[in-house]
Order: structure tokens, then sequence, then C-alpha cells
């Protein structure tokens, strides 16, 4: 079990850090995603969840749709999240990228612009020196925040002094966590098991033990911290089985509880078959008959700009062993 869950590790750190290097400006997302999905299947393993590519004030949940012309582009501050899993154990981890390099020209062969569902912007961002700034510290903090945290998890370190540590670090940098976003522990097949790892201290005086599988992710922002849905949701997960009368989403719903049962999965899994409009027709019954969730994205409630970095950690007796490093 533990080989299984440092092999799901050390393939998604792997691909995390050749991902980091990847990400310039120009690039589209949905080619980011697919070279980082076909990276972890390529080693056999399965994906814990579709990769998100969460730009600038978008928290976390994003991940391309069909189609998706959204880009990256200079002074971006980007969340790239991903994991690997291994017979049901799981691996998840994030960096935050700052992208470089020269921006497109956001229009199609036509001139027209570009729908770009994962920017709050059109895909032509000035972004002045002291925002960049800004956005070095933003990851640092975050960064740093996590570093600290995982200097104190051990067994019977409380999930108040996780909080603690993840917001005094952020805090003494002059940034804020966001309080409503926050780790959780991980068992196999589970990639949100019972316990929560917040970002601040809430007070919850629960001791980890050692063996414990925890994903730590502090996310760090100039903003209020606090995130809100947006109205698009781009990840989903399997819930029930229900009765349903369209041909084609009996068919979907069926081909979801095949290779979805435990783990989300993204409208661009789906495709075989359907093209993207009548794969939209036959998701609607599903997410309205509640058997499949839809995860909506996570926006910064005053839009600001956020952080998040994450590793997957086994607690132990006198430390802690990181298995996305
Ligand atoms: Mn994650
Ligand atoms: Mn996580």
């Amino acid at each position: 079990m533990l080989e299984k869950y440092e092999k799901a590790g050390k393939i998604a750190a792997k691909i995390r850090k050749q991902a980091a290097k990847k990400a310039t400006a120009g690039m589209k997302v949905i080619d980011l995603v697919d070279w980082i999905e076909s990276e972890i299947k390529s080693t056999g393993a399965g994906l814990s969840f579709p990769c998100n590519v969460s730009i600038n004030q978008i928290a976390a949940h994003y991940t391309s749709p069909p189609g998706d012309d959204t880009v990256l582009c200079n002074g971006d501050i980007v969340k790239i999240d991903l994991g690997a899993e291994v017979d049901g154990y799981i691996s998840d981890t994030a960096v935050t990228v700052i992208i470089e390099g020269d921006n497109i020209d956001p229009v199609d062969e036509d001139g027209k612009p570009l729908k770009m569902p994962g920017r709050l912007d059109n895909g032509n961002p000035t972004v002045t020196e002291d925002e960049l700034q800004q956005r070095y510290e933003i990851e640092d903090a975050s960064r740093s925040a996590l570093e600290n945290a995982i200097s104190i998890i051990k067994d019977g370190v409380s999930l108040n002094d996780i909080g603690n540590e993840v917001q005094s670090t952020m805090q003494e940098k002059g940034y804020n966590p966001i309080v409503n976003l926050t780790g959780h522990s991980l068992e196999k097949n589970d990639l949100h098991a019972g316990i929560s790892i917040p970002n601040y201290p809430d007070g919850n005086d629960y001791q980890l033990k050692e063996g414990d599988h925890i994903a730590v992710e502090p996310f760090a922002t100039s903003g209020v911290g606090i995130v809100n849905d947006v109205p698009e949701a781009y990840i989903y997960s399997y819930i029930q089985n229900r009765p349903l009368r369209q041909p084609d989403a009996k068919r979907l719903l069926k081909n979801i509880a095949n290779n979805f049962k435990y783990f989300p999965f993204a409208k661009r899994h789906l495709l075989e078959g359907y093209d993207a409009h009548s794969l939209n027709r036959a998701m609607r019954p599903l997410i309205t008959s509640r058997a499949i969730y839809p995860y909506n994205a996570l926006k910064e409630k005053t839009d600001a700009m956020v952080a998040q970095t994450e590793h997957t950690i086994i607690v132990e007796k006198d430390g802690c062993n990181v298995t996305t490093l």
C-alpha cells in the first residue's frame, strides 16, 4: 500500500515539474491539460481527477471543456493541480507558476475574438510591474505556508495547529489564506475522505495519527480570502444510478459508472460517440436527476489573485513523508 502511494506520488511530482516548465504565454490550456493527462496515463496510472488549470482570480476547479480556446498570457498566476492513481491509491499535488513569454493575438483565423471561459479577461491583459511583483509574492506566501505546515506535521499535530501555521506564514508576508478551501484526507478510491485540513486556525483540536494520508493545500490571496462559485462547472463526479428516459443519457451514465465510479471527470473524457453538442444534451438530465454532481469553478470573492501549492503527505511518528516532492 505504501509503495503504491509513493508510486502515485512520484508520477504526479515528475509531471508537475515538467508541466510547470511547459506552461508559457500563448499556450492553450487544453493542450496543457491533454499533455499532463496523457503523460500520467502513459505510466499506466489513472487520473485522480481531471487536471485543473486555474488562472488568476479563479482559485480552483477550472479544466478545459471540449474545444477550449483559453490561452495562457504573460504575467498570469496559474495553478496547475493534478493527481495520479495507482490501484486506487491517490496522489494530489499543485504548483503555481507565473507565466512568461509573448502573448498571442486573441482572435481566431477570421479575426473574431477567441472564447476563453478560463479567463475573466479577453486574453489581452496588461500586467504592471507592481502587479507582477505582487503575484510572485502571493506564490511565495502559498509555497512557504505549505513548507512550514509540513515542518510541524507528525503524529499528534492538531488541525488547528496546521491552520495556524498556514495563516500566520501568509499574514507575515502580507497575504491571506482562503478560508473556505481546505486540504483533505485521502483513502483508497476516495479523494476527499472525512477529514478537512484548514488553512486558518479553525479551533479544531482533532489530532492526526501516524499512517494518516492527507493532502495539504494552502491557497494565498491579496483579497479577502473567500471563494464563491462561478455559474459554470467543468468537473463532475458520479453520484448514483438513476432511471433516465433518453437513450443518449442512459448510455452516457452507464459509461460514467463504468469508468469514473470513484474519480471526478471532465466533458473532454466523455466525447467518444458524442460531439460537444450531443454530449451537453445527454449530460443535462444526469445533473438534474442527481446522477452526477457538477463542481462549479471557484473565484476569489473580490476578484483578487490566488496561488495554491499542494502536496500529498503520510503522517509519521516523528514527522511526515511527502509523497509528491
Ligand atoms: Mn489538488
Ligand atoms: Mn486536494
